[in-house]
């Protein structure tokens, strides 16, 4: 088994063998693009370093001088030769690109002598010794675990001595100087030495990058983006071309379209006389691209060549790694690039309108929680105007977020942990920072660009974040920031405006507004394919107007209870449970019915055409009752009878298990002038829309908590009895169906039965799921993480459907159900209505329609259509 390949030498090796990076290094090396050569060593040899007990790279010894022979046969120099030196770069790259995460190791090859060979080469000592530094740091960090900041304070410290700012301005001598110092540092770090022999060099940083698969934040970005573990990371050799040699040279990263808001075009950065990790690690900040046009006209439009090409080849938004060496453009990587949701929506629109990608493509290509973010929150913007701007940066992530600002990951993390939300703010951010990262509410540096470590990571994670505020100063001894002139102490509250970039002091009010986006054509898109329609529980004027402007096609849940939890409402209904003499009742539903009327009405004409559900009374009585004395003794004075007497009454209602008591349409059998009051309201509103608004209604009567074929039969006779007599006294017609909720396990094992009078069914998910599991929706946060932390129960049944139990109810219903009537109208409420996972189940399960909260509309449109590709 082989387990390294020259780039581009296999054609049938994948990401799984190569990585990302190894895999497409090849593919472009396949296109004729300038990729200096290179050979990557597979993921299967990181995996059996990793799984042997000795950890040690013998087993890849033969192969990996032969591939090294090959490379110094095609670059014409030779690893650790002191004449024609090669230097290499020793990259990682996992199957599934974890940005930043794992390590690289540059200018390998040099050592006491081949630096001498590489300055004579080149004919510029400075630049040789400078790369020789360079490599000692970095191995140092990368193979010893000698920390960055060590190395970076010897600079510094050096740097002040001479009274210099920059690293270029420091002399050869200095350098040289440096060098020793480095080399010190290594020993008192644990009596480690920089080795002189390349090969020692080599095999240590290959370890290093097998080792760095397992290093904790590798394994925290994992459990984030759910990745595989067991995979391994692949290795890249590649010679070096130099950034920070003379004349016409640097380093950027770019992308085909902006990766914040999707507009076409490149974007990017990049940095004159550098090595690329100085653009990522945002250490100084980079110029955009765009400079690059007027710079070096010639090499830009070469790149922009490219990175045409490397879209059009890819069929997506790249992300490129570039360097310029002495006016040679060479290209280092190429990926699909990560981006907000927003950006994410408008691309797949973008390449379907130019013909790159069909609409199933565009389609595929996009998460259901995406929708989320495009639905992020914006500050009210009269907040704003009055609020105290302390600075702008660059908006890398979209949001509006405010918290206690922190200066490090560790401290961020543990106010967290008290219970605060926090903003992370930080000079720059490196992957050590991930920890922090996650949990803040919002990001701010005062470094980097718009592809620094920071933005890349809070855009991924769709976290509010602010890069490069170059007037931010952060004393992390003293604890404190400088925001353009003012100082802020550890926790004080800021306010991050990732749209424009702009930091508030203090706390701002929050609006969620919906962004001008695509959205609404990738859903319509969307409705054309999906194998059942996507309707919405809403009940309140405002719930069912959002529910619409989301595209829902209908109502699938209308819960008229919560319609009498009003203040002058619920003491209308206090009056009707209390009543004992069917008069006072009667006289309490009237008033009832006027305001169910309103309701309705409002309810209809909103829904135009649309099909509306409208759920019979189901809670237990006794939720509308007074529990505290001072209430029930109002009551009492307002019903013209004693407290003690409201109290037996009250108690008179209580029930030991009130969810499987007396409520749904058992309430109806001992009560039916209930759902006779609400059935009348439905069809006296309808007949008022119908002739306001010139459109027909057509409402669904939902009766809930059907057990027996026996109920269902009875109800419906005694609410259709009393809509005909209506219709006929007020010689009128309306077209109405009377349906059930299939929410009882029982209903679905006699589904047969009962769609011999339904008109159609609702899969009630919620009620289903607790009965068919005995599990109490209420009490289930006593156990339930008890269960998830045995792994007992893979996901919460209430948030995820339970196929295997609660679907196969659903299953024999729907059969039953049509066996019956073969054109029965069935569809799904309840929480798991709208859940993701579950919308292949519903495909095959052949449902006309789910129906979730306003809010979860648009995701369900995208899962729907999702399960039908
Ligand atoms: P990451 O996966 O963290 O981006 P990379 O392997 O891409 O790590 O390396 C980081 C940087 O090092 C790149 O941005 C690239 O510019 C630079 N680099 C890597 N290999 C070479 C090379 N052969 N020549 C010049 N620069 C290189
Ligand atoms: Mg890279
Ligand atoms: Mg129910």
């Amino acid at each position: 088994m082989n387990y390294i390949y020259a780039f581009a030498e296999d054609q049938t090796l994948t990401n799984q063998e190569l990585g990302g990076k190894g895999a497409n290094l090849a593919e472009m090396t396949r296109l004729g693009l300038p990729v200096p050569a290179g050979f990557t060593i597979t993921t299967a040899a990181c995996r059996q370093y990793l799984a042997s007990a000795k950890q040690e790279t013998g087993f890849l010894e033969d192969e990996l001088m032969k591939a090294v022979h090959i490379l110094e046969e095609k670059t014409q120099r030779q690893l650790g030769n002191a004449e024609q030196p090669l230097l290499v770069s020793v990259r990682s790259g996992a199957p599934i690109s974890m940005p930043g995460m794992m390590d690289t190791i540059l200018n390998l090859g040099l050592n006491d002598q081949t630096v001498i060979g590489l300055a004579e080469m080149t004919n510029d000592p400075w630049f040789a010794y400078d790369c020789y530094r360079r490599l000692i740091q970095m191995f140092g960090d990368v193979v010893y675990g000698i920390d960055k900041p060590i190395f970076e304070a010897a600079l510094t410290a050096l740097k002040n001595k001479r009274q210099v700012q920059k690293d270029t301005d420091l002399t050869l001598v200095d350098l040289k100087q440096l060098i020793e110092t480095y080399k010190g540092l290594y020993v008192a770090a644990g009596q480690y030495q920089f080795p002189q022999s390349v090969d020692q060099q080599l095999r240590l940083a290959i370890e290093a990058v097998f080792k760095s698969w397992q290093n904790p934040r590798a394994q925290t970005y994992r459990r984030l983006n759910q990745i595989d573990g067991a995979m391994g990371t692949a290795v890249n050799v590649q010679q070096m071309v130099f950034g920070n040699y003379q004349g016409q040279s640097g380093t950027g990263v770019a992308f085909t379209r902006n990766p914040a808001t999707g507009e076409p075009g490149l974007f990017g950065e990049y940095l004159l006389n550098a090595q690329g990790e100085d653009v990522v690690a945002g250490i100084r900040t980079p110029e955009p691209i765009a400079t690059l046009k007027a710079q070096l006209p010639v090499i830009y439009e070469q790149f922009k060549t490219i990175a045409n090409q490397l879209e059009a080849h890819y069929r997506d938004m790249q992300d490129m790694e570039f360097t310029i060496e002495a006016g040679q453009l060479y290209v280092l990587q190429t990926r699909v690039g990560k981006r907000t949701a927003p950006a994410a929506f408008r691309i797949a629109v973008d390449l379907v309108d130019e013909g790159v990608i069909d609409r199933p493509t565009a389609i595929s290509r996009l998460k259901p929680t995406m929708i989320d973010g495009l639905l992020h929150p914006l500050f009210e913007t009269s907040a704003v105007q009055q609020a105290t701007q302390l600075l702008t940066g660059l908006p890398a992530s979209p949001g509006a977020a405010t918290g206690a600002i922190y200066f490090d990951a560790q401290k961020a993390q543990q106010a967290h942990e008290a219970g605060e939300k926090v903003v992370l703010v930080r000079q720059e951010t490196s992957p050590e920072d991930i920890d922090g990262m996650v949990i803040s509410e919002a990001i701010v540096t005062s470094r980097g660009g718009m592809t620094s470590h920071a933005a890349v990571v809070a855009r991924g994670m769709g976290c509010c974040c602010v890069v490069g505020c170059q007037q931010l100063q952060v004393d992390y001894e003293q604890r404190e920031a400088h925001f353009a002139g003012r100082v802020l102490k550890e926790g004080a509250i800021i306010s991050v405006d990732g749209h424009t970039g702009r930091l508030y002091l203090g706390a701002l009010p929050q609006q969620t507004g919906v962004h001008e986006t695509t959205l609404g054509t990738v859903l319509s898109w969307c409705d054309e394919i999906a194998p059942f329609a996507v309707w919405a529980n809403a009940e309140t004027p405002q719930e069912v107007a959002t529910a619409f402007e989301f595209g829902a096609q209908g109502l699938g849940l209308v819960r008229t209870e919560h319609m009498f939890f009003g203040p002058e409402r619920i003491f209308k209904m206090r009056q009707m449970i209390l009543a004992t003499e069917l008069a006072d009742r009667q006289v309490a539903l009237a008033a009832l019915k006027k305001l169910q009327i309103t309701d309705f009405k409002q309810i209809f004409s909103l829904a135009e055409e649309r099909p509306c559900t409208i759920r019979l009374l189901d809670p237990p009585l006794h939720e509308f009752l007074p529990q505290n004395e001072v209430e029930q003794a109002e009551l009492a004075t307002a019903l013209g009878i004693s407290l003690a007497e409201i109290k037996r009454r009250i108690a008179d209602k209580a029930e030991v298990n009130p969810m499987l008591g007396h409520r749904g349409s058992r309430l109806a059998v001992t009560y039916p002038e209930i759902y006779q009051m609400q059935v009348l309201a439905i069809v006296e509103s309808a007949l008022a829309v119908q002739t306001t608004y010139h459109h027909a209604v057509t409402p669904k009567i939902m009766l809930p908590l059907i057990g027996t074929a026996t109920e269902m039969a009875y109800l419906k006779q005694l609410l259709q009895q009393t809509i005909n007599d209506y219709l006929v006294e007020n010689q009128q017609q309306l077209t109405y169906q009377i349906g059930t909720m299939i929410e009882i396990p029982r209903a679905c094992l006699v589904a047969d039965q009962i769609a011999a009078t339904a008109d159609f069914f609702s899969f009630g998910t919620n009620d289903l799921t607790q009965m068919t599991y005995g599990f109490s929706r209420d009490d289930i946060g006593h156990f339930m993480p008890d269960y998830q932390q045995q792994g007992l129960m893979p996901a919460e049944p209430f948030q995820t459907l339970d196929q295997d139990g609660v679907g196969a109810l659903m299953q024999l219903a729907v059969q039953k159900g049509r066996q019956t009537k073969p054109d029965l109208s069935i569809g799904v409420c309840g929480e798991v209505g709208g859940d993701p996972t579950a919308m292949p189940f519903y495909r095959d399960l052949g449902i006309d329609y789910v129906s979730c909260s306003p809010y979860r509309v648009p995701s369900a449109r995208l899962a729907a259509a999702q399960s039908q590709l």
